[in-house]
């Protein structure tokens, strides 16, 4: 399906609008997002799961993501002392970007 010739506001830009908005890109839509607030930046770290690498994987996102994010193998949780509470190894879903946790702002967040 082509969206050749369309033109297309999409209203919202969290993740779900972007990916619309370069999805319809690619197909050739005009697209503008709009958005209400005019702070993208949050300053927070975002971990994705699987299935979402797997859309930011069709949405030719890999090089960046690899870029911004860092692959994770474990939590670690700790207490107010510092000791260790808790640690869950990330479980292996095989191959890809299964492990990555990506933001570009969370390289720059300092608690
Ligand atoms: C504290 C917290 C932590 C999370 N951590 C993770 C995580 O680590 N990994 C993960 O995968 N998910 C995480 N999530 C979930 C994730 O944030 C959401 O699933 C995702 O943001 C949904 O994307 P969305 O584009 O549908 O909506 P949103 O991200 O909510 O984007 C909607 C956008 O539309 C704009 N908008 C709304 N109404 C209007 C309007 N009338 N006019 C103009 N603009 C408007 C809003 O300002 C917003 O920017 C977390 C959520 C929270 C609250």
């Amino acid at each position: 399906m082509t969206c050749e010739g369309l033109r297309v506001v999409v209203v919202g830009g969290g993740v779900g609008g972007l990916a619309a908005g370069l999805l319809l890109t690619r197909n050739g839509a005009a697209v503008t997002i709009v958005d209400w607030r005019d702070d993208a930046a949050q300053g927070a770290g975002l971990l994705l799961q699987p299935n979402g690498l797997v859309v930011l994987r069709a949405l030719s996102l890999e090089g960046p993501l690899e870029r911004a994010g860092h692959r994770l193998d474990f939590t670690s949780l700790r207490g107010a002392d510092g000791r260790p509470v808790s640690r869950l190894q990330m479980p292996d879903f095989g191959a890809g970007l299964d492990h990555v946790c990506a933001s570009a702002a969370a390289a720059c967040w300092t608690p």
